[in-house]
Parts: C-alpha cells; structure tokens; sequence
C-alpha cells in the first residue's frame, strides 16, 4: 500500500486516519521504494494508493511513480488499485490512470442526505462528479458503504439505493476513531453488524441477478473453499505493508501516521526479517500466535484467523488482549452462510433419495449455493 498522503480535502464525521498538513510523498521516495522492492520478494505485488486522499498528489505524481514502478519491478508480476473520493479526477488524471488499467474504489454511504450528513456537506456531488468522469475514462469503480451506528437503521435505503443505481458495493464497519475524543460515537456495534451482514446476504439473494456485495461473496468464498481471500480473513501480517508520505514503513494503511507503528523505512531498503524484528513486526507475529491459542475452537478459524489484528491491537496501544471485536459478527454470518450450506447440499440429497418429493416453489428465493455457482462462474 502507498500513502502519498493523510491529506484530505473532506471531513467526513467518523474518519480515523486522514491528518491535516500531511505532506505529499516526493519521487524520490517512490524511487526508494522500487529500489527496496528490487531485491525484497519475487511474489507478485499489488500497490493499493491509499490516503487520506491519494488523488492530492496529483497528475504528475502519478504519471511519474507508475512509470517508475512498472518499470522498475518488470521482473515481477504487479497490479495497481486506488482508492479515492474521487473528488480530486480531472480528466488528465483518469487518463493517466486509464492507461494503466487501474481499478478504482471509492465511497458512498447511499443517498445524498444520509450519504452527506455523515461524510460532509456536498460529498455526494463531488464524489459523483468525479464518478462520471471516471467511467467517460473507461475506469471501473466500485464503492465502498460505511455502516455507522447511525445509519444503519436506514439499511434498507441504503441497499435500495445501490440497487436502483446499480452500483457494486462493499460494506464497511466504522471503526471507532482512535483519533476522536469520542472514538465510539459512530462505530457499529459487533452485533449490529453481524446482524447487518445476515441482512445482506437476504438481499443479495433475492436480488442476485441485479446487485453484487462484494464481502458476502468473500464470505462466502472463505466457507466454500475453506480458505480466506480478503485481508481481514488471512494472517496478513508479512504479506502486507504500507509506504507512508515520508517512506516509513507500516504493517498496514490503518497505522500510518502512528509513529510506534513505524517498522522501517524503505530508504534503508529493510529485508522481510529486518521489518519482522522490529517492534511492530513482532507485536504483529505475537497477535498471529495468539489467535492460534485462543480461537483453536472455532469453526471458522482457518478462514477468520482471529478477523483484523489492527482493529485488535490498535486499540489497546498494541496490548494484545483479545481478538478482532468483530468476531461476534463473523461468527454470526460465517455461521448462518455454514448452516445454509449445509442445509441445501441435506436437502438436495434428500431430494435425490425422494423424488416424489415436491419441487421448490417457482417464486423461491435462490439459496447460497446459487450464490456460490454465480461466484464461481464469475
Ligand atoms: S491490519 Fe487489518 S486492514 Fe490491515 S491488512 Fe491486516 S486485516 Fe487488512
Ligand atoms: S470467528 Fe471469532 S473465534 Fe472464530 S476465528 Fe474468527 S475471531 Fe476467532
């Protein structure tokens, strides 16, 4: 992940990470961290700008660090991603990311009224602005919804919204703001939000063919194939990090700007092993272990992995003294998606061993594993 900065030009009420005054990320440290990569790892690598908000560091920036990047690391296999409000595309900078096929993620938390009284005023224009001229570029955006304590009464405007403008989204729980005097005023509540996802994946089935939710087809993915395919539900610790504006080095977007988070920094060109020993790399690898102990009962634990460690550990100053909060909500959807699995791949051998039996009502919602064979078709 690259931060070019924690700059931002909105305000949105709930944010944790974006910092007034970030500076912007000069080339040369883009050129450090192609020199640092050179010789890290032969995997493929995906670099996700991230912020604040990336797009602030302008048409220049870009056209310079992609160049940089693809050409430096052509002897790895890589792949771009941006996250951004969008606020910032002018056509110069669609095109630059245009030419390199570059998928966007954006955000909205539905209509205009709910979407601004909880980001800012004017966002939804802007950011919608920003989308048209992004899709005049060829450019896919997918949107990201936040679920805040306060909106999540307004669930089913929101999904209605997303639905009538046929918008792909993902879901985001907020995070209570480590940066807020009051961290917890708009965080969703972990039972609320398995609640929420149960809720979602009912309207995910009944309007599959017209909506995709990205994290019920994860979640789904995790159960079928036993294995987790997004950050959230692997050991991500060694696999991901974050560049900072000033080249410090992270164990992910969430802890930029958190100085006893700083694991290196790429003008050293740190080895996998310099970055695990420091302070950080090892609170992250004692997280990995604790999970291990503590959620050995768990069904779920191969694709769960304990959830995120920094909504774990962040918290508590990296004191590590329980799992993602977030595990009741897991537990809640991984568990409804298992039973339903479960229940249909019953009844259809049932349905096998009796077939006089009656056939499903014509009108009957799809079940999961219709879900799954469009996820594997797609
Ligand atoms: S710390 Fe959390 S958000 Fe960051 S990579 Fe790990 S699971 Fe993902
Ligand atoms: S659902 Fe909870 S107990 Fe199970 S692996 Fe995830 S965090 Fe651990």
């Amino acid at each position: 992940m690259i931060i070019p900065t924690l700059g931002c030009p909105s305000s949105c009420s709930y944010c944790w990470s974006s910092e007034e005054g970030s500076p912007i990320m000069t080339i040369e440290t883009v050129k450090e961290v192609v020199e640092w990569l050179k010789n890290f790892r032969d995997d493929p690598v995906t670099f996700t700008f991230h912020g604040g908000e990336p797009l602030l560091a302008g048409a220049d920036f870009y056209r310079e660090t992609l160049s940089l990047l693809t050409e430096g690391l052509r002897h790895q296999k890589i792949a771009f991603a941006l996250q951004t409000n969008l606020w910032k595309l002018t056509p110069e900078l669609a095109q630059v990311l245009a030419d390199y096929n570059i998928p966007l993620g954006s955000s909205l938390d539905g209509p205009q009224e709910l979407n601004d009284l909880q980001r800012s005023e004017g966002y939804y224009e802007k950011t919608m602005a920003g989308y048209e001229i992004a899709k005049d570029h060829g450019l896919s955006v997918q949107f990201i919804c936040t679920f805040t304590s306060y909106s999540v009464d307004f669930k089913e405007d929101i999904v209605n919204f997303f639905l009538e403008n046929g918008l792909t989204f993902k879901l985001h729980p907020a995070l209570p703001s480590l940066r807020d005097e009051n961290p917890e005023k708009w965080a969703l509540d972990p039972e609320k939000y398995g609640e929420l996802l149960v809720y979602l994946l009912d309207k995910y089935l009944e309007n599959m063919n017209e909506i995709e939710i990205r994290n019920i087809n994860d979640l789904c993915r995790c159960v079928f194939t036993g294995r987790g395919t997004v950050c959230t539900y692997v050991d991500c610790m060694e696999d991901t990090f974050a560049v900072g504006p000033d080249g410090s080095i992270y164990p992910c977007y969430r802890f930029v700007g958190m100085p006893e988070w700083i694991m290196g920094n790429v003008r050293d060109h740190p080895s996998q092993d310099d970055l695990a020993q420091s302070e950080a790399g090892k609170l992250m690898h004692q997280f990995k272990e604790y999970v291990d102990r503590e959620c050995k009962g768990c069904k779920h634990i191969r694709y769960c992995r304990g959830g995120c460690p920094y909504n774990a550990i962040a918290p508590t100053s990296g004191e590590i003294k329980g799992v993602d909060p977030h595990c009741v909500a897991y537990k809640r959807i991984f568990d409804e998606i298992t039973d339903r699995f479960n229940k249909e791949m019953f009844g259809s051998l049932g349905m096998e061993m009796a077939p006089l039996q009656s056939e499903p009502a014509e009108d009957a919602k799809p079940g999961i594993m219709a879900l799954i064979q469009k996820i594997i078709s797609s």
